[in-house]
């Protein structure tokens, strides 16, 4: 077999360093150990029963066996917009504020293309999310990192950031509720981020994937709330974590019209899109009851509650996670990110993911998802608490 050489821009792309992680997982799983991974953050819940039958009905209708329509259903569309308007009070036009995505993730990437030409900054969160990098690789940009640091909440703190780079930024990338330290944003932040943005020409992008998840009774705030958001930025919004639809890859990106417009042109040129079951199966989703998005909140609530409490319990003084469905818990001195993870993994059989694979800043922390049984997060508890390395006080 020929092996043809992949192009400059593949070779050009981050390592992806959770592959390494799996791969550890599933040589104790071969050995035949009950490993409790932690490290993942794929739903654990399946998706509500009345969007699957929604589906199933419309997989038997043959108009959604042909093409849909290039950039969409118009119904999905509005149903963004009716979801936005109940959700948060954001008036959204369906027609040029709206763009269908296949799930966040496509979009996340897409934007530095739709956006930058080569040598251009961005802005990124540190720790961060992955994904940010690679779209910003693929577009040949140039990444600044803005440290997130728990004594500033895990907020970006913009006066750190000298008024060249900001001048050069032409994007930023912002995740509330945040993967990977489970922080919030506050009204105040985001009111700062929209004077930036239109002080220095920047363009916002904020994930809004954990928009759904938001603890002790406060419910995240979407960034389109902000007064002026939509002149400088757009927000990315997708089913998988609010209902359960990480499988189904639908996401929307919603806000500046001229974004909205670069997005669906890149996207005219490379899919048509998404399954029409899909569409119709999203707006039962987005517009029926939503007593099943409730639920889902409750149950992280209280998975989250056995975590944390568990933990203090053996003397591991971690912070509560106020949203997303992640905890983001500092390690004792002593260890690197690795070391501690692959410690829990080899002696507890527990993994989880160290902070250092979401950027430098997330050195000395791991990552856990909630994303398995209050009964196994309990186990998972003892299995550490027997390592012996926390001291109670
Ligand atoms: N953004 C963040 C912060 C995420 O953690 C994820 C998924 O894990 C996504 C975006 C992408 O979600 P999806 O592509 O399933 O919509």
């Amino acid at each position: 077999m020929t092996k043809f050489p992949q192009s400059e821009l593949l070779n050009h792309l981050p390592k992806q360093f959770f592959a390494s992680l799996v791969g550890k997982v599933n040589f104790f799983l071969q050995e035949g150990h009950d490993v409790i991974n932690l490290g993942q953050g794929n739903p654990d819940q399946p998706t509500p029963e009345h969007i699957v039958k929604r589906l199933q009905k419309a997989a038997d209708d043959p108009i959604n066996h042909k093409y849909s329509p290039f950039q969409g259903f118009q119904s999905l569309k509005r149903a963004v917009a009716e979801f936005y308007m109940r959700e948060y009070q954001v008036e959204v036009n369906p027609d040029k504020e709206v763009a269908i995505l296949f799930g966040g993730k496509a979009g996340l990437v897409e934007i530095p293309q739709c956006l930058l030409n080569p040598g251009d900054t961005v802005l990124v969160p540190d720790p961060g999310y992955p994904d940010y990098w690679s779209g910003v690789a693929l577009a040949k940009a140039k990444m600044e990192y803005m440290p997130l640091r728990e004594e500033h909440d895990f907020l970006p703190d913009y006066t750190e950031i000298d008024e060249e780079t900001l001048q050069q930024a032409k994007l930023m990338f912002l995740n509330y509720p945040n993967n990977p330290t489970g922080a919030v944003a506050t009204s105040a932040f985001f009111e700062e981020t929209v004077e930036l943005a239109r002080k220095q020409g920047i363009c916002i992008v904020h994930d809004f994937a954990y928009g759904a998840i938001g603890f002790d009774g406060e419910k995240p705030i979407s960034f389109l709330e902000t007064e002026g958001a939509k002149e400088v930025g757009i927000e990315i919004y997708t089913l998988s974590k609010t209902y359960n639809m990480a499988g189904w890859r639908v996401g929307f990106a919603i806000g500046n019209e001229s974004v909205i417009a670069a997005i669906n042109l890149l996207q005219d040129h490379i899919y048509v899109s998404l399954f029409g079951g899909i569409q119709e199966a999203a707006i039962a989703a987005l517009t029926e009851d939503q007593e099943c998005v409730r639920k889902l909140n409750v149950m992280y609530e209280r998975r989250r509650n056995v975590l944390i409490d568990g933990l203090q319990s053996i003397g591991w003084h971690v912070l509560a996670p106020k949203g997303s469905f992640f905890a983001w818990l500092k390690i004792p001195s002593g260890y690197t990110s690795e070391q501690f993870a692959d410690l829990l993994l080899e002696k507890a059989y527990v993994a989880v993911a160290p902070g250092i694979g979401f950027g430098q800043y997330g050195e000395g922390y791991v990552r856990v998802g909630l994303l398995t049984s209050e009964g196994h997060l309990r186990e998972a508890v003892s299995r550490i608490k027997a390592l012996n390395i926390f001291e109670k006080k």
